[in-house]
């Protein structure tokens, strides 16, 4: 099936519902026959390589494309929310995360998708979630989907205290937030139930290959249990980001063949 074209969304309000997370509310007509979506599911931002938001189709080769998962959909209205996490290291940030920051009602921005990921995988006895703010969004949206006598843990590192929020879950997950030690850590030193796990973790690039590591090697976790994947990278746009993903992505799966 052809992908759909970008589609034009209009920023209806903004928020900071958090120290480091600005909610952007998009709507606009374009979003009338975006289909709903499951947990995970992810647009692209598109901006031009001077990091200004696109209101109208470019060359691929002029797009910078950023990823963000959709925190809500309401097609009846229609109104999407994301979360994005305004991050900024020396006072250097991105476009998607100054975009965030400067948004304001009637500003527009195209937008393509949406894109699924891999679930939790069907069969298991207790569950893992993990990751940092970026991934907040789906944690949130996987666990309000979860069976209601689900039991396991949810792990969340956050940059402060004031970026704590309440999200619904089954009663006997128990959720983490964490604001010092680093995610690798954190997961590490969860009392791990000997029943099969159903894993989901999405988070930084080094902390990534750090859990996948230690999930394969000291856990023995089988493949088809675990969706792990990196948001992003320390130092590098999503843009180099995301070819060294796939290039760590295929040594991967090439380590898993090879036994
Ligand atoms: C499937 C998927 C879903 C995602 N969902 C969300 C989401 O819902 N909310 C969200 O906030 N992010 C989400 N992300 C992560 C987001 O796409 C990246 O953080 C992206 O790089 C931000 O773009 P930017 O233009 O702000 O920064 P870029 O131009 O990509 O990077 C500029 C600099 O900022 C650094 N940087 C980028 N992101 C971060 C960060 N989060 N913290 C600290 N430094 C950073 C980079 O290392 C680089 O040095 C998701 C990523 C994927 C793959």
């Amino acid at each position: 099936m052809p992908k759909p074209s970008p589609r034009l969304a209009e920023v209806t309000k903004t928020s900071r519902i958090s120290p480091s997370i600005q909610r952007i509310h998009l709507g606009g007509k374009a979003l009338r026959t975006f289909p709903s979506t499951t947990p995970g599911a992810y647009v692209k931002l598109m901006f031009d390589l001077e990091g200004q938001p696109l209101t109208a189709v470019v060359d691929k080769s002029q797009v910078a494309m950023r990823t963000y998962t959709v925190n809500s959909f309401n097609p009846s209205i229609p109104e999407m929310t994301i979360d994005m996490v305004l991050h900024a290291s020396d006072g250097a940030t991105g476009p998607a995360s100054a975009w965030a920051g400067s948004a304001k009602p009637g500003d527009t921005i195209l937008l393509a998708g949406p894109g699924t990921s891999k679930g939790l995988s069907d069969t298991y006895q207790w569950v893992l979630l993990a990751g940092d703010m970026t991934a907040l969004p789906s944690i949130k949206n996987h666990l309000a989907a979860l069976p209601k006598n689900t039991k396991g843990y949810a792990v969340i590192t956050v940059e402060s205290e004031g970026d704590i929020v309440n999200i619904p879950k089954p009663d006997d997950v128990e959720v983490i937030w964490e604001t010092k030690a680093p995610l690798p850590e954190v997961v590490a030193s969860l009392s791990w139930h000997e029943e099969l796990p159903a894993v989901w973790i999405a988070c930084e690039f080094s902390d990534m290959r750090n859990i996948r590591r230690w999930l394969k090697d000291e856990k023995k976790l089988p493949h088809e249990q675990l969706y792990i994947s990196s948001y992003w990278k320390k130092g590098r746009s999503e843009d180099q980001h995301k070819i060294e993903k796939r290039h760590d992505s295929e040594a991967f799966i090439n380590s898993l063949k090879a036994g």
